[in-house]
């Protein structure tokens, strides 16, 4: 067993080695632009983007011409809000998202109200859904786009995709979703789900980092977009710049693997999280983040009373989890995903996120069990609050 154990596969994961293989000739032997059609070095690097966008294609059910590359996740979310806006603005102003939402969502919409967009930010309940109600209730004349995230970063819930799909098809109103944490982790269809554009990344899926994609639908309804990157018509014009053939060959290889491997492995991780929650839960006062059956096979999110998360993480030399986003976690806000919950900044303070992926084995989660149980007796073993509840509790009995 190497440490420490990585548990922060939420936060990225490692390229897996049959993606390396299948990326490295394109870097040397196979360099070509995709986009050079006059000789063989041009169209082998274009026959790899053709192969990799049908693989994306097939693990999400969508058709290969829906398939646009971009640098990763947060591009695709700013094509997907900033190009629907510009492209739809003379039907309406009006976008409904939603509080838990990942910062490249929220920025974005944030950055279109300045552009004159009206924005309505959904609540979501204790266990992190949004209510189908309030969703109902926010539509206008002039909504235009509902984006709600397929699954979330920090407490792994997933959202209720088909019945906002089918309030936003009666509506006319385009459904955008963030499935980044989704893919490879649960089972996504751009048709059956109903949504008609979807970001994904790949570093979240054993890809490498800086690339992504758009899927963006053709038919039923077609979707326009405006392009936010302007030069060489490339991507049938919705995102111009020479392609990242290695990094798209390596996003297509991943795509396939997690459709190859997809729900053996779900069932792996999800047997893991489950035995590493069932102990964890164990301790005094641990409370779960999320609803407990709405959510992802990988996630655990739990705070544990009168223990500091951002400690917590400092005791546990042999595990890497996270304490709230990773992108937050520079600050010491806490996580605006857990205040959304309802949570006290005291108990988001307390929040550690661990996130298991395709590499961990049984003999890891026995170690974090211990690693987790000893850090937390510790910590309160010389936390004042934590010694005067006791008292109080030992004096009531
Ligand atoms: C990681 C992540 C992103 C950003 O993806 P990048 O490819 O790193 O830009 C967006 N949304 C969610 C839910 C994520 O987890």
């Amino acid at each position: 067993m190497n440490l420490p154990i990585y548990l922060d596969n939420n936060s990225t994961t490692p390229v897996e080695q049959r993606v390396l293989d299948a990326m490295l000739p394109y870097f040397t032997n196979k360099f070509g632009n995709a986009a050079s059609r006059n000789h063989s070095f041009g169209w082998i690097a274009e026959e790899a983007i053709d192969k990799a966008r049908q693989q994306i294609a097939d693990l999400i059910g969508a058709n290969n011409t829906e398939i646009i590359f971009t640098s990763g996740a947060t591009e695709a979310i700013n094509l997907a809000l900033k190009g629907t806006f510009e492209s739809y603005r003379s039907k309406g102003n009006h976008i409904i998202t939603c509080v838990t939402e990942h910062k490249a969502v929220i920025d974005s919409c944030k950055y279109l109200e300045r552009m004159g967009a009206d924005v309505t930010y959904l609540p979501v309940n204790k266990e992190g859904l949004i209510d189908l109600q309030d969703l109902r209730a926010a539509i206008t004349p002039a909504t235009i786009l509902i984006a709600i995230m397929y699954a979330n970063n920090e407490t792994g819930v997933i959202q209720p995709m088909r019945e906002i799909a089918q309030i936003a098809t009666d509506h006319h109103i385009l459904f955008f979703s963030d499935a980044t944490q989704a893919i490879g982790k649960t089972q996504v269809n751009v048709v059956d789900d109903g949504i008609h554009m979807l970001a994904l990344s790949a570093h979240k899926m054993y890809g490498p980092k800086g690339v992504g994609a758009l899927y963006v639908r053709r038919r039923n309804p077609r979707v326009t977009l405006s392009p936010q990157i302007h030069g060489g018509g490339h991507e049938r014009g919705f995102r111009s710049g020479t392609l990242n053939v290695p990094g798209i060959v390596g996003l297509g290889k991943a795509a396939e693997l997690c459709a190859s491997i997809g729900s053996e492995e779900q069932s792996k991780i999800l047997h893991l999280r489950n035995k590493l929650e069932s102990a964890l839960q164990k301790i005094e006062g641990a409370y779960i983040n999320g609803d407990r059956s709405a959510r992802l096979p990988n996630v655990l999110n739990i705070s544990f009373e009168h223990v500091d998360g951002q400690a917590l993480m400092m005791a546990m030399k042999g595990i890497a989890v996270s304490s709230g986003s990773a992108c937050t976690s520079a600050s010491l806000e806490p996580s605006y995903v857990l205040k959304g919950l309802g949570l006290s900044d005291e108990l988001a303070h307390s929040a550690i996120r661990i996130s298991l992926g395709r590499f961990n084995t049984e003999e890891e989660i026995d170690f974090s069990i211990e690693q987790v149980t000893k850090a937390v007796n510790h910590l309160r073993s010389i936390s004042p609050a934590w010694i005067m509840k006791q008292e109080t509790n030992n004096s009531s009995k």
